[in-house]
């Protein structure tokens, strides 16, 4: 057996750190915990975690920071737990170099699917993947060349459709909500509706679906938005 993966959650509330906590043990993780800032980034250096669960609204330094000087000096992956909705805040986090979010309140279960995804992906090789491929090459990305391939056919996204579809890509099993999509496709000061969304997705699949009637790749998740589900 691999030794235990060892989680940094970085919670001010100690009811949702103890349950985080409680479930990643569970689930075999290793976890040592802060409840603010200034200890953050202590224990990171001391433990050197393979992951950080950090919420955002810390006392003393605030979880912005905290990642901020995490990557500073490394690649740990990092999720933010954040109570703001508003989609800016979430992007910010995304921008500072957070690799998920997750908003208050949440499954902790959900949390530790995604901490097992991340997980998986910094295990890759490079973690700056540029070649993905699923179901035997079926569907083939290069985002290096931003290229797609469907049965080894080279297939000719929009640039809507291809940031869509490597937003999906990069969080699979994460569902996003038409409007992050709306935003993701068109830029935060775009005012638009969901049509326009299901309509990039519905030309997406036309493209690298099999089956555009029955998507393995994208998957609606009814009443929210879709999702990555290769
Ligand atoms: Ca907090």
């Amino acid at each position: 057996m691999a030794d235990p993966k060892k989680i940094l959650i970085v919670e001010d509330e100690e009811k949702i750190a103890e349950a985080i906590e409680a479930y990643l043990k569970n689930s075999g993780y290793e976890t040592s915990r802060a409840s603010n800032g200034r200890d953050a980034i202590t224990i990171f250096e001391k433990k050197m975690p393979d992951l950080v669960i950090l919420d955002l609204m810390l006392p003393e330094i605030s979880g912005e920071e905290v990642c901020r000087h995490i990557r500073r000096t490394s690649r740990t992956p990092v999720i933010m737990l954040t109570a703001k909705v508003a989609e800016n805040d979430r992007v910010q986090g995304l921008d500072i170099g957070a690799d998920d979010y997750i908003t208050k309140p949440f499954s902790p279960r959900e949390l530790v699917a995604r901490v097992a995804a991340i997980l998986r992906r910094s295990s890759e090789k490079d973690p700056l993947f540029s070649k993905m491929s699923w179901n035997d090459s079926d569907l083939e990305i290069d985002i290096i060349a931003s290229t797609v391939r469907k049965s080894g056919i080279s297939v000719s996204l929009t640039p809507s459709e291809y940031r869509i579809l490597l937003a999906l890509i990069k969080h699979p099993g994460r569902t996003f909500t038409r409007e992050e999509l709306i935003g993701i496709s068109l830029g935060d000061d775009y005012d638009g509706y969901d049509r326009i969304v299901d309509s990039h997705i519905k030309n997406l699949r036309s493209k690298i679906e099999t089956d555009s009637a029955n998507p393995q790749y994208i998957l609606t998740v009814r009443g929210i938005g879709y999702k990555f589900g290769a």
